[in-house]
């Protein structure tokens, strides 16, 4: 855990979270270095035997600083625009180490892709393999690209973030994937260097995994084409609570390592969530408490424009106070945000630890999915990004000023 009490006190690592808020506003995210690294380095270790190329899922927290520092520890980029590209590059990531997907790249993203030379494009669709011939025959380049295939596997997660199922827009079906391989001669400006999946994310056992591996395998035969990469794509589960299921990396990577010693060939993953879900929380002010008949409301200054997950997936994640009390709120507790939507609120506690209006209040394991959402919805301002790393509070996002939006 980076999170910790000293007494009554809520640390990251070995910072005071109290002592952070005095120098910035509420609400903020507050990164652990510390965690980012040995979430990488524990990814990293469960696939040594494969070596694979770990490309960091951009869009699940795409602050610089933060990605700058996964690329010292020798990470990639999973990107999906053009924001996320020029993101990636600023942080010093290579671009043969950089992966761009996603369903409906612009005309002038693909431009840009093609010419900073990436590792791959993981085409989508026939209609944006034909694009990016186009533009590179233009360019008189020859471009790598990596085809997506929907393996048709239910990933036993949440509907919204399940993108594996055969109805899901993402990805090539599998005849048309096939098709698609037996007609890539023609364009000539392509080379298919890999073939791409990604079932979808907080995926918490091994079973859809493996799935999908077996389907990958009948399907890589039967195009008959020596892909040099195969992308497996993130979606590794992290337990938001105590007792949610862990999946077990472990087995995964047994089963990785079979599979590429059959192929030969080089793998790529793109984890986002485990890398940086638990690493982040966001500190958020007491506005007001108010009673009704029934419960507390506790009305925090951080809503759903600063972190949609609650809203958007029904996602619970806890909330702890900053400083703890010896006293108790004996009965229902709801936390809720500013914002004038009912959607606009967080967990709901039977008690909680006495709180007094201003008091803080830390919302737990928001790195990834978190910042990246969050909106400007009710015309609020963005909150500020901080990174604690060695003791050193460092700003790596400035909040957003009201006048800037306005
Ligand atoms: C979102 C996404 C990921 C990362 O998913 P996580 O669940 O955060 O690991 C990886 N690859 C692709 C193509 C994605 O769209």
């Amino acid at each position: 855990m980076s999170l910790n009490y000293k007494g009554q006190n809520l640390f990251v690592d070995n910072t005071s979270i109290k002592s952070i808020a005095k120098n910035n506003i509420t609400p903020f995210y507050v990164y652990s270095y510390k965690k980012i690294r040995s979430n990488f380095e524990i990814f990293s270790n469960y696939f040594r035997r494969i070596n694979p190329l770990i490309c960091f899922s951009v869009k699940s927290n795409s602050n610089t600083s933060l990605i700058s520092e996964l690329g010292k520890l020798g990470s990639g980029a999973d990107v999906v625009s053009e924001g996320e590209l020029l993101k990636a590059l600023k942080a010093k990531i290579k671009p043969n180490k950089i992966v761009f997907s996603g369903v409906g790249k612009t005309e002038s993203e693909l431009r840009l892709a093609i010419k900073k030379r990436l590792l791959l494009i993981n085409i989508e669709s026939e209609s944006e393999a034909r694009l990016i011939n186009k533009i590179s025959k233009k360019m008189n380049q020859v471009t790598p690209i990596g085809i997506r295939v929907n393996p048709g596997v239910d990933a036993n997660t949440h509907s919204k973030i399940s993108t594996g199922k055969l109805n899901s827009k993402f990805g090539l079906p599998k005849s048309n994937f096939l098709r698609f391989c037996r007609n890539s001669r023609k364009f000539k400006n392509l080379k298919i260097k890999a073939i791409s999946v990604h079932i979808g994310s907080q995926i918490t056992s091994v079973g859809p995994y493996r799935k999908t591996l077996n389907i990958l395998y009948k399907i890589i035969r039967s195009s008959k084409i020596n892909f040099e990469y195969v992308d497996l794509g993130g979606g590794f589960g992290i337990p938001y609570q105590n007792k949610e299921k862990r999946i077990n990396i472990g087995n995964y990577s047994r089963l990785v390592k079979k599979f590429q010693k059959k192929l030969n060939c080089k793998i790529i993953f793109e984890p986002g969530r485990f890398i940086v879900g638990n690493a982040g929380t966001l500190i958020s002010k007491i506005i007001f408490i108010k009673q009704n008949r029934k419960k507390y409301f506790v009305i925090m200054d951080a809503g759903m424009n600063d972190f949609m997950r609650p809203a958007l997936y029904s996602a619970r994640h806890n909330i702890i106070p900053v400083s703890k009390s010896k006293k108790r709120i004996v009965g229902n507790v709801e936390f809720v945000g500013p914002i004038c939507e009912s959607t606009d609120t967080f967990l709901k506690y039977k008690n909680f630890s006495f709180l007094n209006e201003n008091d803080l209040v830390a919302i737990t394991n928001v790195g990834a999915y978190g910042s990246t959402l969050s909106s400007n919805y009710n015309t609020k301002p963005l909150a500020s990004e901080i990174i604690v790393k060695n003791g050193k509070v460092n700003i790596a996002r400035r909040r957003q000023k009201v006048s800037e939006i306005v």
